[in-house]
């Protein structure tokens, strides 16, 4: 892509309405623009890396076992009155009429709507287990909207629904998405911590916020530092070792009855960028989603929900990536992996060197955007510093005299001088392009 060309509606000032470095800087980049009240529009750099989340998100939960569906975002008011959330949902519910009246609303989240699709069409034991999954837009009327994306209104969620047999079936599912979020995130570049969450009444113990830290969060987490190692290795996941942490996470809240030895326990503020959730057979009881056993027995479905806010990880990620001249990408969400800087626009040779990089870099199927702009260099430097793609390659003067480009790394800063060829295969092995 040629910057001349893109779409990039970069801002010279820091918005004023922005409270955190990651709404900061995604109205700085032009990622998004603000269409109403915790609402936005996507423009294109955002639509790039909000396309690589998703398809880590799609990855993983296919690898997972679960199948990808799409449902509406507008429901019918009476599958949710089925299940008694219609009138419980409360504020954060836009509710809508068409035109014959008939009470309709923006889905905030979807058990109902695929509990429906469970009864109708899961019928026997042989069905069993099932796990569905949909990457879809959701409304909640939050009562303060802020920090950009973090907390919209509109956001996009990936919600998956599992359906078992029993309790020992749905703990099976589970940990499937256990292992796959710790796969996601961690593919993302993030350290994004399981920590136990508020069930509340129903489900059980069987529930996981994975929280990003960053201080910027508004959640206060406490936490056996054993659980950072666990997310931060990498590689083959041990379940079992990590399951078996939550015991004693049990009552970290209070310090007396605290089982963690204080040099092992951690407290932090982090962003819930995920929650994966077993309820058993809250909805399905209601709804009547049952099979028919071996037996001819009926048996009602056990069901589990997991949730990732993709559109929020955007803003997580910025928050874990940054410094003072803008964002860090990570590589595998980065909108293009290098920014090839032409630092003389105009002059014969450094162009037609400039345009040969840029179609070498195509054909090796390096997603590159090319600053032919112009503008003076110290201008190039500081917004591909801003927009934080995580390899540059400045060609200038320099490199007409002396046959080298410069290739900078954004995460260190580090600055290579390379012949052209050298610095081609540099990239293609550290991208693995
Ligand atoms: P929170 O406690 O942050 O309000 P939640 O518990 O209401 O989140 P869930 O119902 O578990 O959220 O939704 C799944 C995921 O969707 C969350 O883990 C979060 O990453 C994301 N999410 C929830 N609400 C919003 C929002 N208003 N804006 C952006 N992402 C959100
Ligand atoms: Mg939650």
């Amino acid at each position: 892509m040629r910057l001349s060309h893109y779409f990039l509606p970069t801002l010279k000032e820091n918005p004023g309405e922005a409270q955190i470095v990651s709404h900061r800087l995604m109205l700085r980049t032009g990622m998004i623009f603000q269409a109403s009240s915790g609402i936005y529009a996507w423009l294109p750099m955002g639509r790039r890396v909000l396309r690589k989340i998703e398809q880590i998100v799609r990855e993983e939960q296919d690898r997972a076992g679960a199948q990808e569906i799409l449902m509406p975002t507008i429901q019918s008011a009476d599958l949710w009155r089925e299940s008694g959330r219609y009138d419980a949902y409360g504020e954060e519910m836009l509710r809508i009429a068409d035109r014959h009246e008939r009470e309709m609303l923006y889905s905030p989240t979807a058990e109902e709507l695929v509990t429906d699709i469970a009864r109708k069409h899961i019928k026997s034991y042989r069905d069993v287990p099932k796990m569905m999954y949909q990457i879809q837009w959701k409304f909640r009327d939050e009562i303060r909207p802020r920090f950009g994306v973090m907390r919209g209104r509109e956001f996009l969620m990936k919600d998956c629904y599992s359906f078992d047999l029993d309790y020992e079936g749905a703990l099976v599912s589970y940990r499937k998405m256990l292992e796959a979020y710790i796969k996601t995130f961690s593919r993302m570049g993030l350290t994004a911590i399981p920590v136990k969450a508020d069930s509340g009444a129903i489900g059980g113990d069987l529930s996981q916020e994975f929280q990003v830290l960053a201080a910027t969060g508004e959640s206060l987490i406490f936490y056996d530092r054993a659980l950072d190692e666990i997310v931060r290795q990498g590689g083959v996941v041990d379940v079992d070792r990590l399951m078996s942490l939550y015991a004693a996470e049990e009552g970290l809240h209070d310090p007396h009855i605290c089982k963690v030895p204080q040099d092992q326990l951690k407290t932090a503020r982090g962003i819930e960028v995920g929650h994966i959730f077993y309820f058993a057979t809250k909805y399905s009881d209601p709804f009547k989603a049952s099979v028919v056993g071996k037996n001819g027995e009926s048996i009602t479905l056990h069901m589990g929900s997991y949730g990732i806010g993709v559109s929020r990880l955007v803003g997580a990620l910025i928050e874990a990536n940054h410094d003072e001249n803008g964002i860090i990408w990570p590589e595998a969400v980065a909108p293009f992996t290098v920014g090839l800087l032409n630092l003389k626009p105009g002059d014969g040779k450094c162009d037609a060197l400039c345009e040969d990089i840029y179609h070498k870099l195509l054909t090796q199927k390096v997603e590159v955007l090319y600053d032919d702009r112009n503008e003076r260099a110290g201008a190039k430097f500081a917004n591909m510093d801003l927009i934080g793609l995580p390899w540059q390659i400045r060609v200038g003067a320099r490199t007409l005299e002396t046959g080298k480009i410069e290739i900078k790394y954004r995460r260190t800063g580090e600055i290579q001088e390379l012949s052209l060829e050298s610095a081609l295969n540099y990239l293609k092995e550290r991208v693995g392009a």
